[in-house]
C-alpha cells in the first residue's frame, strides 16, 4: 500500500488505542437470546442487544426465513425495479403497512439506507429540514446528502427553537420536521404531541425515525405514534427491522401512497442498490406477524424495563428516567465507561460503555437495554453485577 497512507492509519489507530477508545469486536457463536456464546468467554448475559422483543430467534421467525431461503435462494441479484422484487417484498410491505396505520410502506436494506433515500429526495431548493440535534446518524447523515434552502437544529427537544425555525420560513417553503422517535442514548422519547402541533400550525411535515421505538412503545408496539395516542398523525415514519422486528437486517419508509410512489421512482439507495433479501423480509414479516398475534411480548419488555430499574434503585444507582428500553446509568468519565464494561464481562454480563465523542464529556455512560426474552433471574443477576463493579469502581475513586 501507499506508505505514507499506511503511515497516516498506523497513526490514526495509535491514537485510538492511546484514548482508551479502540474498539474490538466480541465474536458469538450462537443466535442472539437473553444467554449467548461469546468467544474466548462461554455464557455471557446480553443487557445490550437491540432484540427488544426477544424475536431474532423466535422459531417462527426461523422458520419463515428457512423457507424464504428455499423458495426464493439467496437473494435478488438486482435492484427493486428491474427484476428485484419478489412477493415477499410486497407482503412485507403490506404488513408494515398495516402495523403501522399508514397507506403504504417501502422498503431498504437498512434503516440507514431508509434516511438517506427519502430526506434527500424530499429535498429541494425551497426545503428548509428541521433537525434535533440528537437525532441518529443515519439522519445526520442524509441531512448532509440532501440540499435544502437552510437547515435548522434546534436543542434537543426544544420545542421553543423549533417554533423559532417553523416561524423562520417562507409559507411556501417546504418544512420537514425530523426526528428521532426515541433517542439512542437518552433513552428519552420526542415530543411528539407539541412536535405534531407545532406541524400543524406552521404547515410542517413530520418524519419520525422510530427505529428504537416501533415494537416497543405503544400497549401493540406500533411505536412513538401509538404511546402518543398519535396513530395515524405523522405524517412520515422510517425504522429498522434491525431492532425489535426481527433484529436481521433492513428498513422502511411507511406514510402516504404518493410518498412511497416518488420513493421508488426517484430514490437512490433503491435506484442503485439491490433489494432486501426476500429470505429477511420472510423473517421480518414472521416476526410482525408474532407481534401481532401475541402483544404480550411488548407487556413482557415493559414488565421487565420497570422491574430492572426498580431493582437499580434498590441497590442505589439512579439511572436516567425514561420510558423507553433503554436504561442508561451515567458514570462521568469516558474511561470508567470503558472500566466497567469491561469488568462486567468478566462477570459474564454484556453491557456497553458509551463515552465521549458519541456522548458530551463528562457524561460517559453504560446503556442497559431490556428485552422481552430475559427472564426474572437474568434481571436480579444482571443488576447485581452493575451494582457491584459500579461501586467497586467508585470507591476504587
Ligand atoms: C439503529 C438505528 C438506525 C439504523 O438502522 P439499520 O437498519 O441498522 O440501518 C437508524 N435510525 C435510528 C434512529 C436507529 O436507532
Amino acid at each position: 500500500m501507499n506508505r505514507r497512507l499506511q503511515e497516516q492509519l498506523e497513526a490514526e489507530l495509535q491514537a485510538l488505542r492511546d484514548a482508551g477508545t479502540y474498539k474490538t469486536f466480541n465474536c458469538l457463536d450462537s443466535p442472539m437470546d437473553a444467554l449467548v456464546q461469546m468467544q474466548g468467554r462461554g455464557e455471557v448475559l446480553v443487557l445490550s442487544s437491540n432484540n427488544y422483543l426477544g424475536l431474532s430467534a423466535h422459531p417462527s421467525v426461523i422458520a419463515a426465513g428457512v423457507e424464504g431461503l428455499r423458495r426464493y435462494g439467496a437473494g435478488t441479484a438486482s435492484v427493486r425495479f428491474i427484476c428485484g422484487t419478489c412477493t415477499p417484498h410486497l407482503e412485507l410491505e403490506q404488513t408494515l403497512a398495516g402495523f403501522l396505520g399508514t397507506e403504504a410502506a417501502t422498503t431498504y436494506v437498512s434503516c440507514w439506507n431508509a434516511n438517506e433515500a427519502l430526506i434527500p429526495t424530499l429535498t429541494d431548493g425551497n426545503t428548509v429540514l428541521l433537525s434535533d440535534e440528537l437525532n441518529h446518524a443515519s439522519l445526520i447523515d442524509a441531512m448532509r446528502l440532501a440540499r435544502p434552502a437552510r437547515k435548522v437544529i434546534y436543542r434537543h427537544s426544544n420545542m421553543d427553537e423549533l417554533r423559532d425555525g417553523l416561524r423562520g420560513c417562507d409559507p411556501q417553503q417546504r418544512k420537514l420536521i425530523i426526528t428521532d422517535g426515541v433517542f439512542s442514548m437518552e433513552g428519552d422519547l420526542a415530543r411528539l404531541p407539541d412536535i405534531v402541533q407545532l406541524a400543524r400550525e406552521y404547515d410542517g411535515v413530520v418524519i419520525v425515525d422510530d427505529s428504537h421505538g416501533v415494537g416497543v412503545m405503544g400497549a401493540t408496539g406500533r411505536g412513538v405514534p401509538e404511546h402518543f395516542g398519535l396513530l395515524g398523525e405523522v405524517d412520515i415514519l422510517t425504522g429498522t427491522l434491525g431492532k425489535a422486528l426481527g433484529g436481521a437486517a433492513g428498513g422502511y419508509v411507511a406514510g402516504p401512497r404518493a410518498v412511497c410512489d416518488v420513493l421508488t421512482q426517484r430514490s437512490r439507495p433503491q435506484l442503485f442498490s439491490n433489494a432486501l433479501p426476500p429470505t429477511v423480509a420472510c423473517s421480518a414479516g414472521a416476526a410482525i406477524r408474532v407481534l401481532q398475534s401475541d402483544p404480550g411480548c411488548v407487556r413482557r419488555l415493559r414488565d421487565n424495563t420497570a422491574q430492572f430499574r426498580a431493582l437499580l434503585l434498590e441497590r442505589g444507582l439512579t439511572p436516567l428516567e425514561g420510558e423507553s428500553a433503554i436504561i442508561p446509568i451515567l458514570v462521568g468519565e469516558t474511561a470508567l465507561a470503558i472500566r466497567i464494561s469491561r469488568m462486567l464481562l468478566e462477570e459474564g454480563v454484556f453491557v456497553t460503555g458509551f463515552g465521549f465523542p458519541v456522548v458530551p464529556e463528562g457524561t460517559a455512560r453504560i446503556r442497559v437495554q431490556m428485552s422481552a426474552a430475559l427472564e426474572s433471574h437474568h434481571l436480579v443477576r444482571g443488576a447485581d453485577a452493575l451494582a457491584r463493579v459500579i461501586g467497586k469502581v467508585q470507591a476504587a475513586g
